[in-house]
């Protein structure tokens, strides 16, 4: 505890100065571009893998980072939590970009792959319920990298789940309709510290490096988002 205190301390003296006009612009409001979806792991932190500043980034954190989908009416099938920040962000926020990310040794995919791992936790059993459909892909359709660990093999399909589970949900299935939002897919390796984008072409996660930037369309090809976000039409965006 005396760390975070002292961290504090050492943001008012050695960072506050700089980010002050920012912070007080702020104030006013926010108008991040990005819904920034990702897992509660303490390794994986979105400010500083994406050199973002605040206001940039609307953050939504779960563990295994799911989505609960949307019943044919617009209502989330599970939690509420996740279907209003998805709401707020897509009608209020009107984000450009929704970002699932998922990230190597996620403790949630491992739980999955292993119930024992939750006996005792029955909120968390019954949250990972969630990323059932990962685990379906992988039993019937394999892995997208054979030489990841299971657990990662679920992960990375778990973004794509995920994404799906999103475009379950009537507001967002029409914003990229319209080519007014797009769906990334993200996957960040711990180890490497390399993050990855999921490109539907190649069927895989690739890494994105500087090439990756200077080659990458400035919107979203719909070649690069998952099959089941693209009925209705290719979205555009900031990239
Ligand atoms: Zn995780």
């Amino acid at each position: 505890m005396r760390d975070l205190i002292l961290g504090i301390v050492d943001f008012r003296e050695q960072h506050l100065p700089v980010l002050a006009e920012r912070f007080k612009a702020l104030s006013e409001g926010q108008s991040p571009d990005t819904l920034f979806i990702t897992c509660a792991d303490s390794r994986v932190v979105p400010n500083l893998l994406l050199s973002t500043d605040p206001g940039d980034l609307f953050t939504m954190r779960n563990v295994g980072n799911l989505i609960p989908p949307s019943s044919a009416d617009g209502i989330s099938t599970g939690d509420l939590s996740e279907a209003s920040a998805v709401e707020y962000a897509v009608s209020v926020l009107k984000v450009r970009t929704i970002v699932v990310c998922g990230h190597s040794g996620c403790g949630a995919m491992k739980a999955v792959l292993d119930p024992d791992m939750t006996a005792g936790a029955h909120n968390l059993a019954r949250w990972l319920y969630h990323a059932d459909a990962a685990a379906f892909r992988l039993a019937q359709d394999g892995p997208l990298d054979a030489a990841r660990p299971p657990h990662d093999q679920l992960s990375q399909l778990n973004v794509l789940s995920q994404i799906d589970h999103l475009a379950s949900y009537p507001i967002v299935r029409e914003r990229v309709a319209k080519g007014l939002l797009q769906l990334i897919g993200w996957w960040f390796d711990i180890a490497t510290g390399d993050m990855h984008a999921w490109r539907e072409r190649d069927r895989r996660f690739v890494l994105i490096d500087r090439a990756f930037a200077e080659s990458a369309p400035i919107g979203p090809s719909a070649a690069d988002l998952p099959a089941s976000t693209r009925t209705g039409g290719a979205s555009s965006g900031k990239g």
